[in-house]
């Protein structure tokens, strides 16, 4: 699938095992890396993956909740203890609890903001420090045209995907002087679990909005995250991605 040369690397994506994260956790493989794919609880899916993959030495599976700070830590111990070095890190996990603001419950704002957002903080704040040890680092948060366009229905995981542009901006500025680059993909409509759950009618709209006039494949995005944590992507930094289908 891609021309990108990642051996000796090593990759943490996190929401590695399912959707866009377990393609993305595909190419990086094919491309020659060692990926540390994370979930949330679902060991099927994980264990699917490693089968279908079928890299026990490069291919490392770690259940934990990236929204929470202590697991988030714990993780990266052992992570430092079993690698000697990270080149890259995609802030991928993500959920959506969909509801118009009058009637979204608290816990579903606070559940999406701090899987989307506060994890994507977490997992980069300790990544940084390892990079920035090396001088060298790539960091690809998974945001969504949600977070610029708003959808109704969606402003808890609207606003968690802005934010995450909006952590992407300042890090990119505090850590570009070390090497370190800090992009966002956005994907549109892409078929995976996250979107598959909505009723057809919502699908045919959403197609509809898309000037492609289809879906996208998780692979057409793992492409586009490959390149931005490539060494050839070199001088993009601080920038968003869309992978859209021109939406
Ligand atoms: P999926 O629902 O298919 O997969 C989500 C992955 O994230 C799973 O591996 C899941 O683990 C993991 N995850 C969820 N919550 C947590 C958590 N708290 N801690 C650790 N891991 C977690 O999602 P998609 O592949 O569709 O989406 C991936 C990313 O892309 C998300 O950030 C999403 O917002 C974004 N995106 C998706 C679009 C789409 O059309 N699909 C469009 C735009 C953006 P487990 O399997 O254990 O549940």
């Amino acid at each position: 699938m891609t021309q990108f040369d990642f051996s000796g690397q090593t990759a943490i994506v996190t929401g590695g095992t399912r959707g866009i994260g377990a393609a993305v956790s595909r190419a990086f493989l094919e491309a020659g890396a060692t990926v540390v794919a994370t979930y949330a609880g679902n060991a099927e899916a994980a264990e699917s993956l490693a089968r279908a993959c079928g890299q026990p030495d490069r291919l490392h599976l770690r259940c934990f909740d990236v929204g929470d700070y202590g697991a988030v830590q714990a993780f990266y111990r052992w992570f430092e203890g079993a690698f000697p070095s990270l080149e890259v890190l995609v802030n991928n996990a993500g959920i959506r609890r969909d509801a118009v603001v009058g009637m979204m419950p608290a816990a579903d704002w606070e559940a999406v903001l701090r899987t989307n957002l506060t994890g994507s903080f977490q997992m980069s704040k300790f990544a940084v420090l390892q990079m920035m040890q090396n001088r060298y680092g790539r960091i690809v948060n998974i945001t969504s045209p949600s977070g610029k366009l708003g959808f109704e229905g969606q402003a808890n995981y609207a606003a968690s995907k802005a934010g995450q542009v909006a952590l992407m901006r300042s890090l990119s500025k505090e850590v570009a002087r070390r090497n370190i680059t800090v992009n966002c993909v956005s994907p549109g409509f892409i078929e995976t679990d996250l979107i598959g759950g909505l009723p057809e009618e919502q699908r045919q709209a959403y197609r509809a909005m898309v000037p492609l006039r289809r879906f996208g494949r998780a692979s057409e995005v793992a492409a586009c995250v490959l390149f931005l944590a490539s060494h050839e992507a070199s001088y993009v930094n601080g920038a968003t991605v869309e992978v859209t289908g021109g939406l």
